[in-house]
């Protein structure tokens, strides 16, 4: 499941300068039986099967290198958030934990670092949202992403939605590009696409702005906004 996306693109490319690099571990291999049992079903009946305690943790002892931050990936964990992925970005190792089935045993919990949810909806497993975390982590590493700076113009980076792009052709069924964006003048270019990232902010992630502190040109924008809008 992991080899496509991570041998795909920039995650790619990146593993292949060694920028950064990815052990993928077979939690089944620390299993002790000889059919490599490292599920069983749950204490207290119902459906579905829970992954053991104790192979999991035979697997972090043996994996999770000294320091390293140990994630276990899980609907119930906290939302992850650019701000997190920055964080994590600084971090020299990260474990990445992956469920399947009902889920793991809760025991299992005290045994990691934190627990990260991508999102208020369940999926088979946890590999996906390794991938997404690995992902999202990679572009903050220096040299993943070649112009560094068009990850700091990313949504959320700094706590605003990305303004709109184009390219060609200039005129598409009778939608054209802003005037601004073929004049060629570099201020204004910059003040149209400021506002636009206000604007799309304040209209589709208000709870994003609340918590955003505008400089004094960014309050003058959000007036212009608000008289114009
Ligand atoms: N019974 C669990 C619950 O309702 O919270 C769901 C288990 S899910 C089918 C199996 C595994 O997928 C989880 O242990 C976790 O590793 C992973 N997973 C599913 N959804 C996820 C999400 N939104 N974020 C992170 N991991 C998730």
């Amino acid at each position: 499941m992991f080899q496509g996306p991570l041998d795909e693109s920039l995650l790619k490319k990146a593993r292949d300068k060694g920028l950064l690099d990815i052990n993928l571990v077979n939690i089944r291999d620390f299993a002790d039986d000889k059919h490599k049992t490292a599920d069983d079903s749950p204490y207290g009946g119902g459906a579905g099967m829970v992954m053991k305690v104790d192979v999991i943790a035979k697997a972090l002892s043996r994996v999770a290198g000294h320091g390293s931050r140990v994630i276990l990936l899980c609907p119930t964990g906290k939302l992850l958030t650019q701000e997190k992925v920055k964080e994590l970005a600084q971090l020299k190792q990260l474990t990445l934990l992956c469920g399947h089935y009902e889920g793991i045993d809760e025991r299992i919990r005290g045994m990691v670092d934190e627990e990260i949810s991508i999102g208020d909806y369940v999926l088979t497993g946890g590999e996906l949202p390794a991938m997404v975390l690995i992902d999202a982590v990679a572009r903050h590493i220096p040299g993943v992403v070649k112009e560094a700076e068009s990850v700091k113009k990313d949504s959320f980076y700094e706590g605003l939605l990305d303004h709109p792009s184009y390219t060609k052709p200039e005129e598409f069924e009778g939608k054209k590009v802003p005037d601004v964006l073929t004049s060629g003048h570099h201020k204004e270019i910059d003040r149209w696409r400021r506002k636009e990232s206000l604007k799309k902010t304040l209209y589709r992630r208000p709870d994003l702005l609340a918590k955003f502190t505008p400089s004094a040109e960014d309050r003058s924008l959000l007036n212009e906004i608000m008289q114009n809008d």
